[in-house]
């Protein structure tokens, strides 16, 4: 696994720091989103003196290579995913319990349509609750 990243980063021309090996497996072992809070609380046991903008830093660049994916919550907070699914797809987010599922589908082609223009990148991000969540929420966050 780690020498997968290390080799991501080099594509991405990303020195692979130990710093940024260790945010992309701490994120690879969630199933959901994180705050750049709790990633620098989870770090600060192997790396006692990082900082919180360190992590910050390193979480953006990472994101800006689109080895994870930056959530944006009705919030503001921001969180950030990794997902294992490299092919081009969109996440659902559980803005209850942070669950993130893929969603393999992208209307792009359909919206390219009604662009009077050239798209060049698109951010599709759908909120809501995963089944559990609305369940037990009967349906309100
Ligand atoms: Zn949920
Ligand atoms: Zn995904
Ligand atoms: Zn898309």
């Amino acid at each position: 696994m780690p020498e997968n990243f290390a080799h991501n980063l080099k594509d991405l021309k990303l020195k692979a720091t130990p710093k940024r090996l260790a945010i992309l497996s701490l994120l690879a072992e969630e199933l959901s989103y994180a705050s750049p809070e709790e990633v620098w609380r989870k770090l600060r046991r192997n790396f006692a003196s990082i900082g919180l903008p360190t992590v910050y830093r390193n979480l953006e660049d990472l994101a800006n290579g689109g080895l994870i994916t930056k959530v944006i919550h009705p919030n503001r907070q921001l969180y950030y995913y990794f997902c294992p699914n490299s092919h081009h797809h969109h996440h659902f987010i559980c803005l209850s319990c942070r669950k993130v599922e893929d969603i393999n589908f992208c209307g792009m082609e359909e919206i390219e349509k009604k662009v009077d223009g050239t798209v060049l990148s698109h951010i599709v991000q759908v909120n809501g609750l995963c089944r559990d969540c609305a369940e037990s929420h009967g349906g309100t966050p």
